[in-house]
């Protein structure tokens, strides 16, 4: 919800500028972008000069945008080969993209196989009919609907050629929906161009490109209530690496008044009901955002094994609201 993420962000903005501790040569800074990923794009940090800001925000919005019409599974871009047009090429032809897709794709594949297919980009078959549910807003997918499209999920139809640099979905019925990774790995890759010391935020997917100032004193993140309201549920002190959360209040509708959530479980192919919200600190902010959403569906102590191998924290909200973590993540809370 965008006009949520909108107060979000700069009530972060505002508490980040807030405490800023101007040091001699540099003063903190702060840009907003709307028109990347279908959130609020903020960026803050220090610089020598608002111009030396603005360029590196100028660069962080420019990569943004590339990388959202690349990884846009919805829309035409003049002159752009992305995954809409994969997509639109199952079982016709192998398309030619640019190589941030096939980097893309192969992290994907990686990330499948690392959750045990919690997180699978390839099911866009399945994902289709619940976004198309969630556009109409009244009335849940068919049965025999998820069951078909759930025959058309595996990798081995995915054919990523890096030395032609082309992508074919050989099976027609299969898609290639990349939601659930695509803006932490392209916040990721944006990271690691731009100067160090600013925090990025693209709806709540926030990365530090290092600590806030000179002297190494940390950004504060919040971790949002997935109840709303203004408070955090924890402050966080991030030097550096991403924190990325995955909520049930991020994108829902309700149907005989239960709530049903963007993120399927695809063993039920249903939302999962396991967490409120999962928060997920990790050095890599595409893996953060992966593992996000491969948490959301696992239960606790799988959870805490598969961040235990990727050497990540989490905090994860249960039903009735109480607060789970793994073992390293209050080396971070501040408050
Ligand atoms: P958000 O991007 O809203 O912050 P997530 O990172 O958790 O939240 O990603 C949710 C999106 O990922 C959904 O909108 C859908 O497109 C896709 N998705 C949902 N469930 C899965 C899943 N199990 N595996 C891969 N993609 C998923
Ligand atoms: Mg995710």
């Amino acid at each position: 919800m965008p006009k949520r993420y909108l107060t979000i962000v700069l009530i972060l903005a505002l508490v980040l500028g807030g405490c800023a501790k101007p040091s001699v040569e540099q003063k903190q800074y702060n840009a907003t972008f709307l028109d990347v990923f279908d959130t609020v794009t903020a960026v803050v940090g220090r610089a020598e000069s608002q111009e030396a800001f603005q360029a590196a925000a100028q660069q962080v919005h420019d990569e943004l945008l590339k990388y959202h019409q690349l990884f846009d599974i919805y829309n035409d871009y003049p002159g752009v080969a992305n995954l809409k047009t994969i997509n639109d090429n199952a079982g016709v032809a192998p398309v030619a993209v640019d190589p941030g897709i096939i980097d893309m794709l192969l992290d994907c594949r990686a990330y499948y196989e690392l959750t045990g297919g919690k997180v699978n980009a390839a099911m866009g078959s399945v994902l289709r009919l619940w976004h198309d549910a969630r556009e109409k807003g009244n009335k849940l997918p068919e049965d025999e609907a998820l069951q078909e499209a759930a025959q058309h999920c595996a990798w081995d139809t995915i054919q990523i050629d890096e030395e032609k640099g082309t992508v074919y979905i050989s099976d027609p019925d299969q898609r290639l929906d990349v939601g659930a990774i695509a803006k932490g790995w392209a916040v990721q890759k944006v990271a690691e161009t731009v100067p160090k010391g600013l925090l990025i935020s693209v709806g709540g997917n926030v990365v530090a490109t290092g600590p806030k100032t000179l002297d190494g004193t940390a950004w504060v993140v919040g971790v949002n209530d997935p109840d709303g309201g203004s408070t955090y549920l924890h402050t966080l002190n991030i030097t550096g690496g991403a924190v990325v959360t995955s909520g049930d209040y991020q994108r829902y509708f309700v149907v005989d008044g239960q709530m049903y959530h963007h993120i399927i479980d695809p063993v039920t192919l249903y939302p999962s009901r396991l967490w409120r919200s999962v928060t997920v600190i990790c050095a890599d902010s595409g893996l953060a955002d992966a593992l996000s959403t491969a948490l959301f569906v696992l239960p606790l102590e799988e959870g805490k094994a598969l961040l235990q191998k990727c050497g990540a924290e989490a905090m994860w909200v249960d039903q009735n609201g109480d607060f789970h973590y793994s073992q390293g993540f209050e080396n971070y809370v501040r408050t």
